[in-house]
């Protein structure tokens, strides 16, 4: 008989008095990390952001503290200041506290600045990966962000700034993928569409392919297929609103094909 091989022993505990920030993906619950459903079930209190799949939650341990920060949510948004004390405070009380968030804490989910807040109180703060809304939306549609004839890369851009940031440079970034063939894909990009799609049409024709999926890996899941010059009136044709992410590239022409249904050919 072969021995089985055994699971090597998890690196990281998640223990009172700490954080772990928690990517839970874009909806989907089954495309949570093995390593987020063993930190959602140790954690005695859970701050639970925007556009976590409630779903996840089945995870939690039974008595453990769930808290919904998200303006989603019902509630209004909790300012982040807020969210960022009431961490400091659980851990302070020697809870393990671990907060959700949509997609990966690390993309547009403003993780880096709440590593530093709880570094900066002496709180000890871990990161797990989640699945981000900009790959599992494409997948979901059967399309890679790379392709050898299509993409050699891919930038992951926000289409809101900050107040008081002058925000992204759009004609630099059309040029930038137009000559390096890389696939965009933007984030919270709806409300400023129209400024968006008039940006980029300076560097990029306006028969480049695109899409818009909104509510990615969910049941409830809608996409369009575009192009440039007609981002807006896509949208508002579509109805397609937020959370939506928009996909501007060549690897979009291959949803068509992925949609395509296959014809099975059976031998007699
Ligand atoms: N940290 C998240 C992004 C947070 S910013 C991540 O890694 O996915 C919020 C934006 O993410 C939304 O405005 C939208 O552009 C995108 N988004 C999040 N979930 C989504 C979903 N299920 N479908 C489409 N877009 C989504």
């Amino acid at each position: 008989m072969t021995a089985q091989p055994m699971p090597p022993e998890p690196a990281d505990a998640f223990l009172p008095g700490t954080v772990t920030l928690v990517g839970a993906g874009p909806g989907d619950p089954e495309l949570l990390t093995l390593k987020a459903v063993r930190a959602i079930g140790a954690a005695t209190v859970l701050l639970v952001d925007d556009l976590v799949n409630d779903a996840v939650l089945v995870h939690a341990a039974p008595g453990a503290r769930i808290v919904h920060v998200g303006k989603r949510g019902g509630c209004k948004s909790t300012p982040q200041a807020f969210i960022e004390k009431l961490m400091v405070m659980a851990a302070r009380e020697g809870e393990v506290v671990v907060r959700l968030k949509g997609g990966d804490p690390f993309v547009f989910g403003r993780g880096g600045e709440e590593v530093e807040h709880l570094h900066s109180q002496g709180i000890t703060v871990q990161v797990v990966n989640g699945i981000t809304a900009g790959l599992g939306g494409l997948t979901a549609l059967g399309v890679p962000l790379t392709h050898r004839e299509h993409a050699h890369g891919v930038v992951f851009v926000t289409g809101h700034a900050k107040p008081g940031d002058s925000g992204t440079d759009w004609p630099a970034l059309a040029a930038t993928v137009r000559d390096a063939r890389l696939t965009l894909v933007i984030y919270m990009g709806v409300s400023g569409a129209a400024h968006i799609q008039q940006q980029l049409l300076t560097g990029l024709p306006a028969s480049t392919p695109l899409a818009i999926i909104q509510h990615a890996t969910l049941p409830h899941q809608r996409h369009a297929v575009s192009t440039l010059g007609d981002l807006v009136a896509t949208l508002a044709r579509e109805q397609l609103g937020s959370p939506a992410v928009i996909v501007v590239g060549d690897v979009v022409l291959g949803i068509a094909a992925a949609a395509r249904p296959r014809i099975a050919t059976r031998s007699a």
